[in-house]
């Protein structure tokens, strides 16, 4: 797929605000200005905002904040979710990746398959996976990696009163 992920994401983080709203909850998310267009594993970026995100959700206490992060370094993509809820004990932290791991705080309906698919999928693509967990909250950072295909290059042409914004494609 090709676009600015930071948009991408914007739009699968959109389909949560009845749950964010539900829990009281606030999602910022930060993106890094004038993200380049390029392609990038869009069907794994799914799965990786849309799990990470509801997990976050879930498992944190109503009034809380989630912060969501991306910014492109060269050829990577990088997200990070962070919550400030509860956190995963530390003795539960490298099982939480396995499949059908539920944790000590699942109370709530789930299966445990969430975070083991996000792990297969950001892998199959040649992306990684961290984990950082304290009794303040977790953190996810996913790297992807993403190729810049098209440089959008401004023209200051005027059409009588209308700037024309030219997208130049330039695959390099
Ligand atoms: P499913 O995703 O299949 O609906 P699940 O959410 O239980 O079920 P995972 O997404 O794989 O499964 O998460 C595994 C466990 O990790 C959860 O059961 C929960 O205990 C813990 N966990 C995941 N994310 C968080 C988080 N942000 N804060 C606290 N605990 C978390
Ligand atoms: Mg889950």
């Amino acid at each position: 797929n090709t676009g600015d992920p930071a948009d991408f994401i914007a739009t699968v983080i959109e389909r949560f605000s009845g749950e964010i709203t539900a829990k009281n909850m606030e999602v910022i998310f930060d993106k890094d200005d004038g993200s380049p267009i390029c392609s990038y594993p869009f069907n794994v970026l799914e799965k990786v905002i849309s799990n990470l995100l509801g997990n976050a959700i879930k498992y944190c206490p109503s009034g809380t904040t989630i912060r969501i992060t991306s910014a492109i370094t060269g050829t990577r993509l990088m997200i990070e979710v962070r919550d400030n809820g509860g956190g995963i004990p530390e003795k539960e932290q490298k099982k939480v990746f396995k499949r059908f791991y539920r944790g000590t705080n699942a109370a709530v309906g789930g299966t445990g398959i969430g975070l083991a698919l996000v792990k297969e999928l950001v892998e199959l693509a040649n992306g990684t996976i961290q984990l950082q967990s304290n009794p303040a909250g977790t953190t996810f950072i996913v790297t992807l990696p993403v190729r810049e295909t098209v440089r959008t290059t401004e023209i200051t042409a005027l059409k009588g009163d209308t700037p024309i914004l030219l997208l130049a494609e330039d695959d390099h």
